[in-house]
């Protein structure tokens, strides 16, 4: 599935930047992943949250939310000269003139926004969540 290695590439990545910081508690886990996904990312939202949780398993992101934002395709007009936000997909036309535009400014992108850590301050909640799973 395109998703599930998209997200276990996600995963990855989370792992290696965790273990790239300096001096962060071993008790450390992972809250939360936000994902910034373009309109035209071919991605479906709902399988990259279904298959988060498999892609998580087993790893230091495991248990950790996923929130994805999905942007808008954004085209430059030359003529508007400014930056439209398209309403859909299927027509990439400018919403003001309705001049047609291929100069694409956002709706591609898959990446990382942010990763919300929790130190491993409160060792017992920790160690309490990991046994329950
Ligand atoms: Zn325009």
């Amino acid at each position: 599935m395109h998703e599930l290695s998209i997200v276990t590439s996600i995963v990855e990545s989370v792992t290696e930047s965790l273990a790239a910081q300096p001096g962060l508690n071993p008790g450390a886990r992972v809250l939360e992943v936000r994902l910034r996904v373009g309109a035209l990312a071919s991605v479906v939202v709902e399988s990259l949250e279904f298959c988060w949780g498999i892609a998580a398993e087993g790893t230091p992101v495991e248990g950790a939310r996923l929130v994805v934002k999905v942007l808008p395709v954004v085209v430059y007009c030359a003529d508007c000269a400014l930056d439209a936000e398209l309403e859909g997909v299927q027509s990439f036309r400018c919403p003001r003139c309705g001049r047609p535009s291929h100069d694409l400014r956002q709706g591609r992108e898959l990446e990382i926004e942010a990763i919300e850590i929790d130190d491993g301050v409160d060792q017992a909640e920790t160690k309490k969540e990991k046994e329950i799973a």
